[in-house]
């Protein structure tokens, strides 16, 4: 059977979602919103993705027509086309959207720019997409959520007989996406000043029992969040620094590398590595960890690791689509076919 994937929002994230989606033959994109006519709609209309307007009002969907984009009706209209909808607006709107979506019966994904109140569920592929099998709907969670789960829940799974590990993080976060101007700051260090931050506890919503807590600033980049972790593993792991090497070299969409033999040293270099790999918008959706950066000393493990704010979170959206419609159990399983399916469509594999 072929899910029909409705993606409400085609920004950042959604125009991402929506070629991932359509590189998988198990899925079909139905229709992509946008709020009103914008250079956004060209881009959907050269993939040939239906499209639709955010809203019914007759006067803003016959906006469309009137910049010359073929419209093809409101949310409401998308929405009695698609089993699920992927909601890619922007982070607080998601409870207005989410009584839409319940109203047509059509389960529904939200991304980390809301709470998991909204949801009662939470996603990352390799935490708990068990739990999440055939629920109505979840959250993906934010970024750096999501990175933080990629490294930290082997490890976790590794020391949960031992008590499990107790995780710090100074999350150094980009200041805007690239194509953002309304952002800030441009020259400044800016601390979060509610602390500890929201950001690691977040994981807990995937992974209650790792042990969690953050500090954050943002920083004038907008090419990658890098984290600071420190964590503190139950006596007895049994690991060493060359173990969480391989640990981490065997886990999907992690990506280590040695800084100084590769002369990977910032996050400029990371991105360029990222562009060389050839994905479309130069998306990098696996976690960067420097290699010699990775120090297990004692019963502490220091590490640092790069997001790429605007990908790593893609695969995983089509991975929780097959989790919400019941179409693959085993997370590995569906991870392997979503990475396979996205190289193929980039001209990758
Ligand atoms: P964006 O601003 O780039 O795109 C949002 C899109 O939604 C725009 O096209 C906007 O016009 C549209 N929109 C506005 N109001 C809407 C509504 N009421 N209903 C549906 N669509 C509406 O934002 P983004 O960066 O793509 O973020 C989307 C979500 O993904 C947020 O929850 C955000 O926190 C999360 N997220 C963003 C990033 C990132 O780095 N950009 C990373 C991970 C998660």
């Amino acid at each position: 059977m072929v899910t029909r994937v409705g993606i409400n929002g085609f920004g950042t994230i959604g125009k991402r979602v929506a070629d991932a989606v359509a590189a998988q033959s198990d899925m079909e994109v139905v229709g992509v919103t946008k709020t009103g006519p914008s250079f956004g709609c060209d881009l959907a209309v050269r993939k040939g993705y239906p499209l639709y307007c955010t809203f019914d009002d007759l006067s803003k969907i016959a906006a469309f027509s009137e910049s010359g984009y073929q419209c093809n009706g409101g949310l409401s209209d998308l929405l009695s086309s698609c089993d699920i909808i992927i909601d890619c607006s922007p982070g607080k709107v998601g409870a207005e959207n989410l009584a839409k979506y319940k109203a047509a019966g059509v389960k529904s994904i939200f991304q980390g720019g809301e709470k998991h109140a909204l949801t009662g569920m939470s996603y990352t592929s390799s935490a708990n997409h068990f739990e999440n099998l055939g629920v109505d709907c979840t959250r993906v969670v934010s970024c750096n959520t999501t990175g933080l789960s990629r490294t930290l829940v082997p490890l976790q799974e590794h020391c949960l007989e031992l008590g499990g590990i107790e995780v710090n993080c100074v999350m150094i976060r980009r200041a805007a996406d690239p194509g953002d101007s309304s952002k800030g700051p441009i020259n400044a260090i800016k601390p979060v000043l509610k602390v500890p931050s929201h950001h690691g506890p977040d994981l807990m919503t995937v992974s209650p029992e790792i042990a969690i807590t953050s500090l954050a600033v943002a920083v004038p980049t907008t090419i990658m969040h890098v984290h600071a972790i420190t964590v503190n593993l139950p006596s007895g792991h049994g690991l060493d620094t060359e173990k969480v090497i391989a640990m981490w070299n065997s886990t999907a969409r992690v990506l280590i590398m040695n800084g100084a033999d590769t002369r990977i040293t910032t996050t400029a270099e990371v991105m360029e590595l990222a562009r060389d790999i050839g994905r479309t918008w130069g998306d990098l959706h696996e976690i960067f960890v420097w290699e010699d950066g990775v120090s297990l000393q004692s019963d502490t493990l220091y590490y640092f690791q790069a997001i790429h704010q605007e990908s790593d979170v893609i695969p995983e959206n089509v991975d929780a689509i097959r989790a919400l419609m019941g179409s693959e159990a085993d997370w590995r399983t569906s991870v392997d076919r979503t990475d396979a399916a996205i190289a193929e469509f980039n001209g990758l594999s």
